[in-house]
């Protein structure tokens, strides 16, 4: 396992996210998403960097297909308990990897009528990209490769991570 983003780059990334959502948000008291369970951790450093009014909400989804490749077929786990309706709305993702559950998300979630509906996602895999995607704040762009911690995991483990790893392979088949 190597590590690929250090705390300390994490932490000064979310700085400069923080700054960027608040220009675009302060007087707007959104709801913002987290898609569980692998922004949860991203979630919550990033609303503490937020002074302003803001409500959260979380969903859960599943992704038919194989743990690496995402099918696009969407299964809502857990719904938002707020109705988002005229609402300015920000979805937290922890990555964005073929794009398709965001795709399918988006879709779900305009249906519902919110003000505005946005994207920010601590991690973006281009490369793996199926469907484009408007994502309005992004983290790092990361190559292709698995990776965990700080709210990602492999079979369930590593979220408590601080910083992002890399698996190589041997790591991958245990
Ligand atoms: P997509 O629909 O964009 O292909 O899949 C996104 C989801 O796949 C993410 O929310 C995450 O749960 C999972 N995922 C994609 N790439 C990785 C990765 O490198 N590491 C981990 N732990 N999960 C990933």
């Amino acid at each position: 396992m190597k590590v690929l983003i250090s705390e300390e780059q994490l932490q000064a990334r979310l700085d400069e996210l923080a700054v960027e959502i608040t220009r675009d948000y302060k007087d707007l008291c959104p709801v913002v998403v987290c898609v569980l369970k692998g922004a949860v951790i991203f979630m919550a450093d990033l609303v503490r960097r937020l002074a302003f009014d803001l409500e959260m909400d979380f969903m859960a989804v599943s992704s038919y297909g194989s743990s690496t490749d995402s099918s696009g077929i969407v299964r809502i786990l857990k719904d938002l308990d707020m109705d988002i309706k005229d609402r300015h709305v920000l979805i937290v993702e922890d990555i964005i990897d073929s794009g398709l559950t965001l795709k399918y998300l988006l879709k779900n979630l305009s249906s519902r009528n919110p003000a505005s509906l946005e994207i920010c996602t601590l991690l973006d895999k281009p490369e793996r990209r199926k469907a484009p995607l408007p994502c309005r704040y992004t983290g790092f762009s990361i190559p292709n490769a698995f990776v965990v911690g700080y709210g990602l995991d492999h079979g369930e483990q590593g979220r408590n991570l601080t910083y992002i790893a890399e698996l190589d392979e041997q790591d991958r088949v245990s």
